[in-house]
């Protein structure tokens, strides 16, 4: 490894610092309608093993308008050691060059070596402002972090783009290390009652916003995200069009979960992007994930590696993806779709608990066009 006077060669616009003058691993944690986002409360597990590696505390940052260090309790309870707050009446609305800049003045004042954030809509927003503020190294969608024992840097791991190895990316000269993990890839920690923790309310004047919010829309369905769902059915490029979207629809809702994609379907414009799941899409955790014309490359299975489940239904038993789910279907999905809805609005009928039943693994036989 290059020593400082390499590093400074390698660049000799970035001045290297000393990573041993950098103590603590912050948790950036959003608040989004005036709830603590999950998301942020999982990055606490990657942010507690970092810091017991390192033998430093683990801090969770809050910024919001007056009345948001309500959430640090939260925090503390579920492996913050301490909580920053930083409250005013310009960070009621969420604009991502404030919410920025408030974060890398905190941290250059008080030099966190490590700052994680949920890679959410905001996140991806704000860790690179941030990173590209302090002139920090950044790792993005990590799926895991580890630390080198010796040099004390974190190691952000991640798929390359291909997804068929795993990057490790330290950044040794600059600090701090910032790494952002989508939402899914870690639980939340359970909450511990017995945990107490400080709480330090910082003195701020933010930046002023270069725009403003003038008024808030919301587009389409308000339906669970498919991060949350706990059935999903997912359709792929072997749909043949946008249509086999409605019939999944239809699938979805009798089993109480939400439509997905993978990125042929997106890009074919047949679904919007905000259901894609994948390298490039979000990570599901499903009880059941139904797979329907999805050939499981290594880039869309990447999203599903935590649904518990996985049940797919392909024409070709050759797909990759019969290799990897619980069940699999080979059957032309115009025809067995149709059965399975026809089978569950039976099911439905003969009472509520059909749903239970059949995600505790139940078999239910269906024969498509009348065939054995
Ligand atoms: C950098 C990078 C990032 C990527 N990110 C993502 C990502 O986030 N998410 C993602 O999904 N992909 C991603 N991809 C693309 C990925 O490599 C695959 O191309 C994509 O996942 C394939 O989508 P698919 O399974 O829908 O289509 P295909 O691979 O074309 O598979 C279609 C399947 O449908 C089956 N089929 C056809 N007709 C029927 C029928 N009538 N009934 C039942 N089955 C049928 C076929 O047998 C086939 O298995 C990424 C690629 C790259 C390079």
């Amino acid at each position: 490894m290059p020593g400082r006077v390499e590093c400074d060669k390698l660049c000799p616009e970035w001045p290297c610092e000393s990573p041993e003058e950098f103590k603590g691993v912050w948790v950036v944690a959003e608040i989004v309608d005036g709830e603590l986002a999950e998301a942020s409360l999982q990055m606490l597990t990657p942010a507690r093993r970092i810091a017991e590696k390192l033998g430093e505390p683990v801090t969770g940052v809050i910024l919001g308008p007056p009345g948001s260090a309500r959430h640090a309790d939260e925090l503390i309870k579920r492996g913050a050691d301490e909580v920053l707050v930083a409250e005013h009446e310009e960070l009621s609305e969420y604009y991502p060059e404030v919410y920025g800049e408030v974060i890398a003045r905190l941290a250059a004042e008080r030099r966190p070596s490590v700052i994680l954030l949920a890679a959410t809509a905001r996140g991806r927003e704000m860790a690179p402002y941030i990173a590209n503020t302090l002139r920090a190294g950044i790792t993005a969608d990590c799926t895991d972090f580890e630390v080198d024992e010796k040099t004390r840097d974190v190691l952000m791991i991640r798929p390359p783009f291909a997804a068929i190895m795993l990057a490790y990316i330290r950044t040794p000269f600059r600090r701090p290390q910032i790494g952002t993990a989508r939402p899914n890839v870690f639980p939340v920690p359970p909450r511990d009652e017995s945990r107490t923790g400080r709480v330090e309310r910082v003195v701020i004047e933010p930046p002023k916003p270069r725009a403003r919010l003038v008024s808030r829309r919301r587009l389409g369905r308000r339906e669970t995200p498919i991060e949350k769902a706990d059935v999903i059915v997912a359709g792929g490029r072997g749909l043949g069009g946008p249509e086999g979207f409605k019939m999944l629809e239809e699938l979805a809702s009798l089993l109480g979960g939400v439509v997905a994609a993978s990125r042929k379907a997106v890009d074919a414009g047949w679904i919007e992007p905000e259901r894609q799941v994948g390298l490039t899409g979000k990570t599901v955790k499903p009880r059941l994930y139904i797979a329907v014309g999805i050939s499981g490359s290594a880039q869309h299975m990447v999203g599903v590696r935590e649904a518990r489940r996985i049940a797919a239904i392909n024409i070709d038993p050759e797909a990759p993806i019969v290799e990897q789910a619980d069940y699999t279907v080979v059957w032309d999905y115009r025809e067995l779709v149709p059965a399975l809805i026809e089978e569950l609005r039976k099911l439905k009928e003969e009472g509520p608990r059909y749903l239970e039943e059949l995600l505790k693994g139940e078999v239910v036989e269906i024969k498509p066009g009348g065939e054995a």
